[in-house]
């Protein structure tokens, strides 16, 4: 057997570990310490010297506390992308509220504006306003954020900017990580960059960066002994981990370069056949290409070409499936036009880490070459 091509694996620097072993020299193996707080600089240096970073122990904890900082609580309903993972969705459940899906457009493959200004209406119409608005930059690409942002505004609802595969885009010249009331960013093992399993929130006011990490720290008030007036959580990044996420932000661009060479190299390759579309950056949007995503003609040549890289020790995945097809999230109310659907129809995720060698990219272009020719 081959060895295994992953999809998007774990991609060291080689500087990670001087700061893990500066952790264990001075001691800080703990939840708080150096490396958090230098994590968290580096964050806010990279995205927006205005903005304040908490770093957490996930992108999901990191949305959960978004939402307790907007004050969804039971009954109330949270407007989520449905094209995405469970995990933008799955804290709007923690809190006792319900999520309402919005379809997808054709462009980025994010939330459709259209779709979403109908969903608002219809939700105030039936006697409820969404108390916010949970929209993903997917696989890398931004989403339509002035048209999303601007419908948001209309109807006066906060945007939690799910930016979890999204780290190094842009759009028109903003860093993704940046546009929510709040945004979150994930550093689990296959995105981007990695701490191994790790997550921040992004704030626009120091208050609200103070709160989370109030909250992510077991919610202890000013007292020599234990004392509590909230609900806390055990929600915050280890000195350790942040020692990784400090190596990794020194190749944070280089990894974006790899990535969008990746995207490249299979666009030229593939451009040409009859069958298979690229997702291309409209205007004003720069995708760090997260993942790489093809579009086939039927979800049967999708699952054959699947397939066909299984044979040879290669991961590919299908796009994600949309959350209003999730068994549990069926009977959630739902705003569709058929584009996410279609998507997890036909789309393929392909092999799309930023250490792909030379011969791993020839063996994933070897296998699409051969499935073509012989069709
Ligand atoms: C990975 C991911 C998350 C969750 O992040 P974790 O750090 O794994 O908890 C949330 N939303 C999206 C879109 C993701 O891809």
């Amino acid at each position: 057997m081959k060895p295994k091509i992953w999809m998007s694996s774990p991609h060291m620097s080689g500087n990670e570990q001087s700061f893990v072993n500066e952790a264990f020299d001075t001691n800080w193996v703990a939840p708080l310490g150096p490396n958090v707080n230098g994590f968290e600089t580096d964050l806010q240096s990279y995205l927006n010297e205005d903005r304040h970073v908490a770093a957490l122990a996930s992108g999901t904890s990191a949305l959960h506390l978004s939402l307790i900082l907007l004050d969804v609580s039971y009954g109330d309903e949270v407007i989520c992308q449905s094209k995405t993972f469970s995990a933008s969705a799955n804290p709007i459940v923690y809190q006792g509220a319900t999520p309402i899906f919005v379809d997808s457009e054709k462009e980025t493959w994010n939330m459709c504006p259209v779709q979403l200004e109908i969903a608002i209406k219809d939700r105030i119409a039936k006697g409820k306003k969404p108390k916010a608005i949970i929209s993903v930059h997917l696989y890398g690409m931004p989403y339509k954020v002035d048209e999303i942002h601007k419908v948001a505004k209309s109807f006066d609802i906060p945007i939690i900017e799910d930016s979890a595969e999204s780290l190094g885009s842009h759009y028109k010249g903003q860093n993704c990580g940046t546009f929510g009331d709040l945004s979150i960013l994930s550093f689990n093992g296959n995105k981007i960059i990695t701490t191994s399993g790790g997550g921040a929130l992004v704030t626009r006011t120091k208050s609200h960066k103070d709160k989370a990490v109030f909250l992510a720290t077991q919610a202890r008030d000013n007292a020599p002994h234990y004392q509590h007036s909230h609900i806390g959580y055990n929600y915050r990044m280890s000195n350790i981990v942040a020692g990784i996420g400090r190596g990794q932000m020194t190749i944070l661009d280089s990894h974006v370069a790899n990535r969008r060479a990746n995207h490249e190299l299979y666009k030229s390759h593939f451009e040409a056949v009859k069958g298979v579309e690229f997702l291309k950056e409209p205007d004003g949007h720069f995708s760090n290409r997260w993942l790489s995503c093809i579009m086939l003609d039927s979800m049967k040549t999708r699952e054959e070409l699947r397939f066909a890289f299984e044979k040879e020790n290669i991961e590919s995945r299908p796009l994600w499936k949309p959350m209003h097809q999730q068994p549990i999230f069926k009977d959630a109310p739902s705003y569709l036009n058929g584009v996410s659907d279609e998507l997890f129809e036909r789309g393929l995720c392909l092999p799309s880490g930023s250490n792909l060698t030379k011969d791993e990219l020839d063996r994933v272009i070897s296998v699409i070459n051969m499935y073509f020719a012989v069709c």
